[in-house]
């Protein structure tokens, strides 16, 4: 294949996009720009390539070890002789002690500080809901729980303890917060996301951005990374790392916003979206990597690959025929950093001989090794290059533990409570029952101490399962037990199988309730990957005899996507989502059953109704034709299980007096919208309310409505509050089919619960 030739094909495919709305800044010189530049001008081009390389730890171990132990030649064959400027993971793919990471990070520090030109690394791992890979971390919802909080500050709190912990191990950056939309439930990263909305997605991604970074550098802050940058949650097959189909319009009007927010909110690293768009492997895309997110949108910190993603472009997306050329159309394309994350020599020996055969310009080796050396100097590395827990000791405090709490019990989401069955009196006799009700594994899910959380039992066992936690809170007398299915854990986290189902009837005779914990096993990324949304034909059939036995049945979903129940639904008496909650979700859940809690979570995704309807909440008009005149009595019904931003609560809250500033805006005003709330019910609730806008007329097909802004508001029985949102008008335009950000006048409605406002728009402007 002539590459040089394919490589015109890509940039003439890319660039065909068109362009865009240019937001970039132009770039300052700053005092480190200017310390690098020095740095630049004294680095071989073999340093400079050890900069753009990241590997795994376990390249460095003693082989065969049973704890991790740095192999002393490999790291100084690695770090001194390759140079090279990152290191990733944990080792064994299991968490280390706090003080095990210290041991780590210092030796590689050391090292790196004793080269030649004495860089320092940045060390990366996924903290994706706490310090996952710390064996002493405190470990709090996954992202998709912390969405359904609707608790911005509770997102904040959480993130910076996540910083504070991560730091105390000596690394430094964190492979999160994911931005990408939470829009396919079948996809296996879905938990992992904040959800289905832009807005939501983008609100949750820059508190926790604030919370790891703030101040950048800082004694307790640590580096974020968006990731997957661009649209790598959206595959057509709802499998991961895999095609997905999208005009730009679409793109930027769904996907981009949450990394615009995250890359103005100081994000400093970017992490490229493992799979395709419109067939084209997103590692090699120079339009996305160079000219949308360092040009347009003005990112001046660093692109890293996904793991071993420039050898995909080869080896899976059959691109051209050998590493070396993935390499080149990868470096050229915009990436600053590989994830190799093994084979190191063949990337320098590749790398260096691209340079010296002039297809991978110099200028391109020292754009990206300003880029990291730029960020090193932010993060302060050359000052501080390893920081250990005796400078901080706080992990898993009493604080930082009840942050985990909080944020479950936030985020837990009452979807049903026929005849206000729960709360249920804490003197109840109570069965447990469910592969998810004696599991720290599932209330954890994927990235938790491993990476695919199979190993959560052998250091989580200090805190409760949803069982202990019923124990706990009611007394052992009056709980009892039995699990009906189980999961398989050394097999495929689909696979379970039936413990005992006479045991549960005989056992029903006794309890006033059943407590029926269904859902799923921990999972991530391709090992994830589903084939039926419908819950397995074992957890039904659990799930049937429950319901024989007469007994109100209290159905719990541990779940990371949004499994079918809709023939489970009319049969129980209430449905509580506790999604992924954490270490502190069995012991959240039990509050929120016996009454000590108030239920304030909602839904952060559409959940679907039928495996073969999974229409989001934002959709065109046609997705929802249910009246047709005429003969043709068809109906295209929008009629999901529960909607996107719906949960309950045990009191009842009560929304009037809409009201905006003005009746007619042009497009660079803000309208300021005021409503009350009133709790209505006799106990003290939190509702999370949302103000949604519905443009009536556009060019491009309107969506039927969108979220605009949203909060969470405390109310003691029969108080009222005024609440005053401000919205942009820019805020309420499309994306059009020239890729422009523009508002179109005419009529839009304002919704807030049950009440609407119509306002004017008076003029059209583009971006
Ligand atoms: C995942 C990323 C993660 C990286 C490093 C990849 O397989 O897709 O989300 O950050 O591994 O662990």
């Amino acid at each position: 294949m002539n590459f040089s030739k394919l490589l015109f094909n890509i940039a003439v495919v890319s660039s065909g996009i068109c362009n865009s709305t240019s937001v970039a800044t132009a770039q300052k010189i700053t005092p480190a720009d200017q310390k690098i530049n020095v740095l630049l001008k004294q680095m071989t081009l073999e340093e400079k390539v050890g900069q753009m390389a990241q590997v795994t730890l376990d390249v460095l171990g003693v082989d065969g070890a049973s704890n991790f132990k740095l192999d002393d030649k490999k790291v100084a064959d690695a770090v001194l002789k390759y140079k090279l400027g990152s290191v990733l993971n944990t080792s064994n793919n299991k968490a280390m002690t706090t003080a095990a990471w210290n041991e780590v990070v210092s030796q590689l520090q050391k090292s790196a500080t004793s080269s030649r030109m004495k860089i320092p690394l940045i060390y990366g791992f996924d903290a994706i809901h706490g310090a996952t890979y710390v064996a002493d971390a405190t470990l709090f919802p996954q992202p998709l729980a912390q969405a359904a909080t609707w608790n911005r500050s509770l997102v904040r709190k959480a993130a910076e303890v996540t910083a504070y912990e991560s730091k105390a191990t000596g690394v430094t950056w964190n492979f999160s917060p994911v931005l990408d939309l939470g829009v396919n439930p079948c996809w296996p990263r879905l938990w992992e996301t904040f959800g289905e909305d832009p807005y939501l997605v983008s609100q949750m991604g820059v508190q926790t951005i604030e919370g790891y970074q703030n101040p950048l550098g800082g004694k307790t802050e640590i580096l974020a990374c968006l990731k997957h940058f661009l649209a790598y949650s959206d595959p057509k097959t709802g499998k991961d790392r895999t095609n997905s189909w999208m005009p730009e319009h679409y793109l930027r009007e769904y996907h981009l916003p949450s990394f615009t927010a995250g890359v103005k909110a100081g994000a400093r690293t970017v992490m490229v979206n493992s799979a395709l768009i419109n067939g084209i492997p997103t590692h090699i895309n120079k339009y996305l990597l160079t000219d949308v997110l360092k040009k347009e949108l003005g990112f001046t910190g660093f692109v890293v690959t996904d793991w071993q993603d420039i050898e995909n472009v080869f080896k899976r997306d059959k691109i051209v025929g050998s590493n070396k050329e993935a390499l080149m159309l990868a470096i050229n394309a915009g990436i600053d950093m590989a994830m190799i994350p093994y084979d190191y020599k063949t990337f320098f020996k590749d790398l260096i001989s691209l340079v010296k055969e002039n297809k991978v310009p110099i200028s391109r080796i020292d754009d990206a090794v300003t880029r990291i050396l730029r960020v090193k100097y932010e993060l302060n590395l050359f000052e501080v290059p390893f920081s250990n827990n005796s400078e901080l000791p706080s992990v898993a405090t009493s604080i930082s533990e009840k942050i985990g709490y909080d944020a479950a019990a936030e985020s837990i989401t009452l979807l049903k409570n026929k005849n206000n069955i729960l709360p249920i009196p804490s003197t109840a006799k109570v069965l447990v029952t469910g592969p998810n009700s004696n599991s720290m594994r599932t209330l954890n899910g994927g990235w938790s101490y491993s990476w695919q959380g199979e190993k959560t039992e052998m250091f989580a066992s200090k805190y409760n399962t949803i069982y202990e936690a019923f124990q706990q809170k009611m007394g052992a007398g009056n709980i009892s037990f039995s699990q009906g299915v189980a999961y398989k854990m050394d097999g495929k986290y689909f696979e379970d199988s039936v413990v005992d189902f006479n045991e549960i009837k005989t056992k029903a005779e006794n309890v006033d309730y059943i407590i029926l914990c269904l859902g799923e096993n921990s999972y991530t990324e391709k090992p994830g990957d589903l084939n039926d949304l419908n819950l397995s034909d074992n957890q039904i059939e659990l799930a049937k005899v429950a319901i024989s036995t007469g007994k109100p049945v209290i159905l719990v979903l541990n779940e990371g996507r949004p499994r079918n129940i809709s023939r489970l639904e009319p049969l129980v008496s209430s449905i509580i989502d506790i999604y992924i909650p954490g270490n502190y979700g069995g012991d959240a859940l039990a509050d929120i059953v016996i009454g000590k809690i108030n239920p304030s979570g909602k839904l952060p995704i559409t959940y679907p109704r039928y495996v073969n309807a999974l229409t989001n909440y934002i959709h065109k008009p046609s997705d929802e034709q249910s009246n047709p005149q005429g003969a043709y009595d068809y109906s295209a019904d929008y009629n999901p299980q529960y909607d996107f931003g719906f949960g309950l609560s045990y009191t009842t809250f009560q929304y009037s007096d809409l009201t905006v500033d003005k009746t007619t805006y042009a497009a660079t005003d803000e309208i300021v919208v005021s409503f009350k709330v009133k709790n209505t019910g006799t106990r003290s609730g939190k509702e999370a309310f949302q103000i949604y806008v519905s443009d009536l007329v556009a060019t491009l097909t309107p969506d039927v409505k969108r979220l605009r802004e949203f909060d969470k508001v405390e109310l003691n029985a029969g108080e009222e509050k005024l609440l005053r949102m401000t919205i942009p008008v820019k805020d309420l335009g499309f994306i059009n089919t020239n890729n422009k950000l523009t508002v179109e006048k005419g009529a839009f409605v304002i919704k807030v619960s049950n009440l609407t406002k119509e306002i004017n728009i008076n003029n059209n402007k583009t971006w």
